[in-house]
C-alpha cells in the first residue's frame, strides 16, 4: 500500500475529528479572506469616495474578526491535540502488541533502546503530519484554490501569476522531498542511535565502572553526539533551502500580482476598485499554502519514524497458532505428556544447528533433567516448546497434539517456565507475583510464597507484600529474587513445570531453600529441569544428557554414572 496512504489510515477512529479540524482551518482561512475584504473596502472608502460613512461599522468588524479568529485558532490547537493524543495512544497500543507477538526473540534482534526509542520518540514525531498537515491539505486546497478562483475572474493575467506561484510553492517541496527525506532518515536514525546508546549505557553503568570504563564511553557519547549534531545541521540547511523558495514563491506572486494590478489600472482594463482587493486577497492566497510547507517540514522527522514503524508492523509473526476458541476450554484434567520427535533446529543466524534429530518423551507427571555443557541446545528446547520458533524438522506434541495445533495462548498457559534470570517489574512484591494470576487472593500469595520458600524474607521486607521493589533500597539478592520467580510459577498453577537454569546463579542456601520448594512442585507436574549444577537434578526420575545439539545419553543418575561416558565426566569435573 502506498506510504502516504498508510500514514492516513492511521487517523482511523479519529476522522471526524480530523475533519472538525479541516472545517476549523477553512473557517479561519475564511476569517482572513473576509478581513481582507473589508480592509479593501475601507481603503476604498478612504481613497476613493468622498464620505467615511460606513468606515467606523468596518473597522468594528474587523475587529471583531480578529477576536473571532483568535478564538478559532484556540480551538484548533485544543483539537489537534485531543486528535494527537487519540492517535499516538492508539498506535503505541498497536506496535507494543505486535512486538508482544513478535515475542522475545524480535526483540533481541532488536539494539537495546531502539524498540523503545521507535514506540516513543517515533509515534511522538508523527504529530505534525498527522494534526497538522494532512487537514491543512485540504484547507490549502480549498482555500487557496478559491481564493486564486475568485482574482482569475477579476483579471485572468493577475490570476495566472498567482497560479504560478502556487505552482512553485506545491511542486518545490515535492521535487526536494527525496532529498530531504534521506537526509531527514539519516537524522533520524542518528537520534535513535544515540537514544540507544545512553540507554545501552545507563544499563551498564555498574560494569562501566568496574572497567573504570565510564570515561572512554563518555567520550564515545560525545562523538555519537556530535554526529546527531552534523545530521541535525544538514536537516536545518535543507528545510530552510526548500521553505525560502516557497516563501520567497509566495511573496514573489503577490508582489507581481500587485504590480500587474496597477499597470492593468494604469491602462484602464481593471477598476481601481478592485486593485485592493486583489492586493490583499493575492497575501491571503499564499497563506494557507506557507502554513502547508511549514508543516511538511515538521512532518519529515514523522514520516523517517512513520517507515520504521511500519517495518515493524509488516514483521510477520513466526509463529502462530489457530485463533483462540471463544470459550477457553478448561485444563485437561490428566497431566499431559510432551514428546520430541524427530526435531532439528537451527537459529536464522546460526551457522550450525541447534538440535539435531532430537526425540524425547516425557511421560505424564514425570520429572525429566536435561544436563550438557553450555551451548549444548538446553534453553533451545525450552524456546521450542514455548513455541518461539517452530522447528524445521520433525514436531513436539503436548498431550498427544501437536503443539502448533493450540491457539498460543493455551500453550502457554499450559506451561510454567522458571528462567535463569527474573524480570521484576516496577511495583509491590504482591503485584509482581500478581502477573502470574491477576486475582490471587493474598492466602493464595502466601501460600505460593509460602511453597517457594519466599514467604520469610518478604514478611522482613518493610511493607511485606506491599513493598515496592526497587524503592527505598529495596534489593533483593539473586536467589530472593528467584524464590519469587518461582512463586508466580506456583500461582500460575500449570501442568507443566519448566525450570531452566533456575539455579545457576544462587548462592548454596537459597539453592538449598529452593530444592525443598521445588520438591513439592514437581510431585503433580511434567517437568523438565535444565541444570548446569548436577546437585540439583537427581531427585528427577531420568537425565538426559545433551551434546554436540544431540542426545547422547538417557538413564537414571546411577546408571549414567556407571556406564562412565559423558554424564560420568561432567560429574567428574563438578565435583573436582
Ligand atoms: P544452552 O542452553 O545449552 O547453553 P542454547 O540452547 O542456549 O544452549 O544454545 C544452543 C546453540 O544455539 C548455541 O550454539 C547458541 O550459540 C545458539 N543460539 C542460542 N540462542 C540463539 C539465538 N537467539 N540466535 C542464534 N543462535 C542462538
Ligand atoms: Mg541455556
Amino acid at each position: 500500500m502506498n506510504f502516504y496512504l498508510r500514514m492516513f489510515l492511521l487517523l482511523q477512529g479519529v476522522y471526524r475529528h480530523a475533519a472538525g479540524k479541516t472545517a476549523l482551518g477553512l473557517l479561519i482561512t475564511a476569517a482572513y479572506v473576509a478581513q481582507a475584504f473589508a480592509v479593501a473596502k475601507s481603503l476604498n472608502l478612504v481613497f476613493l469616495t468622498e464620505s467615511l460613512q460606513g468606515l467606523g461599522g468596518l473597522l468594528l468588524f474587523i475587529g471583531g474578526l480578529v477576536v473571532v479568529r483568535g478564538l478559532l485558532h484556540w480551538l484548533d490547537e485544543i483539537y489537534a491535540k485531543k486528535i494527537a493524543f487519540l492517535m499516538k495512544s492508539k498506535l503505541r497500543q498497536r506496535l507494543f502488541l505486535h512486538i508482544l507477538h513478535l515475542g522475545p526473540p524480535y526483540q533481541e534482534s532488536y539494539r537495546s533502546g531502539g524498540l523503545q526509542s521507535v514506540l516513543t520518540d517515533g509515534v511522538e514525531s508523527l504529530e505534525p503530519f498527522l494534526t497538522s498537515y494532512i487537514p491543512q491539505l485540504l484547507v490549502a486546497f480549498i482555500g487557496s484554490g478559491l481564493i486564486a478562483v475568485y482574482i482569475w475572474q477579476l483579471d485572468w493575467l493577475i490570476g495566472l501569476i498567482v497560479l504560478t506561484g502556487i505552482l512553485i510553492t506545491v511542486s518545490f517541496p515535492l521535487v526536494m522531498g527525496p532529498i530531504v527525506g534521506r537526509i531527514l532518515l539519516d537524522y533520524w536514525r542518528s537520534h535513535a542511535r544515540l537514544n540507544a546508546q545512553y540507554i545501552d549505557a545507563m544499563q551498564g553503568l555498574p560494569t562501566l565502572k568496574v572497567f573504570n570504563a565510564s570515561q572512554r564511553k563518555g567520550v564515545e557519547l560525545e562523538g555519537e553526539a556530535w554526529k546527531h549534531y552534523r545530521h541535525s545541521m544538514e536537516g536545518l540547511t535543507i528545510t530552510l533551502l526548500d521553505s525560502t523558495v516557497v516563501k520567497w514563491a509566495g511573496a514573489a506572486g503577490a508582489a507581481f500580482a500587485a504590480g500587474m494590478g496597477a499597470w492593468r489600472v494604469a491602462a484602464g482594463i481593471l477598476p481601481l476598485a478592485e486593485l485592493f482587493v486583489i492586493l490583499f486577497l493575492a497575501v491571503e492566497c499564499f497563506r494557507p499554502l506557507n502554513d502547508l510547507v511549514m508543516y511538511w517540514h515538521r512532518s519529515f522527522l514523522g514520516l523517517a519514524a512513520g517507515r520504521e514503524i511500519f517495518a515493524i508492523l509488516d514483521t510477520a509473526v513466526p509463529v502462530d497458532g489457530p485463533p483462540p476458541a471463544a470459550v477457553r476450554k478448561n485444563r485437561p484434567q490428566s497431566l499431559p505428556a510432551i514428546e520430541f520427535k524427530g526435531v532439528s533446529f537451527a537459529y536464522a543466524g546460526g551457522r550450525r544447528p541447534a538440535l539435531k534429530n532430537v526425540s524425547l518423551k516425557i511421560n505424564p507427571g514425570e520429572t525429566v533433567a536435561v544436563v550438557g555443557r553450555s551451548g549444548s541446545g538446553k534453553s533451545t528446547l525450552v524456546n521450542l516448546v514455548l513455541r518461539f520458533f517452530d522447528p524445521q524438522a520433525g514436531a513436539i506434541f503436548l498431550d498427544g497434539r501437536d503443539i502448533r495445533e493450540y491457539p498460543l495462548e493455551h500453550l502457554r498457559d499450559q506451561i510454567a517456565v522458571v528462567f535463569q534470570d527474573t524480570y521484576l517489574f516496577y511495583g509491590t512484591v504482591a503485584d509482581n507475583l500478581k502477573i502470574a494470576q491477576p486475582d490471587a487472593s493474598a492466602a493464595e500469595l502466601e501460600r505460593a510464597a509460602r511453597l517457594a520458600q519466599a514467604h520469610g524474607f518478604i514478611m522482613e521486607l518493610p511493607d511485606g507484600y506491599q513493598t515496592h521493589i526497587g524503592e527505598r533500597g529495596v534489593r533483593l539478592s539473586g536467589g530472593q529474587k528467584q524464590r519469587l520467580s518461582l512463586a508466580r510459577a506456583i500461582l500460575k498453577d500449570a501442568p507443566v513445570l519448566v525450570l531452566d537454569e533456575a539455579t545457576s546463579n544462587v548462592d548454596g542456601v537459597s539453592e538449598e531453600l529452593i530444592q525443598k520448594a521445588l520438591e513439592g512442585l514437581t510431585r503433580n507436574r511434567t517437568t523438565i529441569i535444565i541444570a548446569h549444577r548436577l546437585s540439583t537434578i537427581q531427585g528427577a526420575d531420568r537425565i538426559v544428557v545433551l551434546d554436540d545439539c544431540e542426545i547422547k545419553e538417557a538413564g537414571a543418575h546411577k546408571e549414567l554414572l556407571a556406564a562412565g561416558n559423558i554424564y560420568a565426566q561432567l560429574v567428574k569435573a563438578q565435583h573436582g
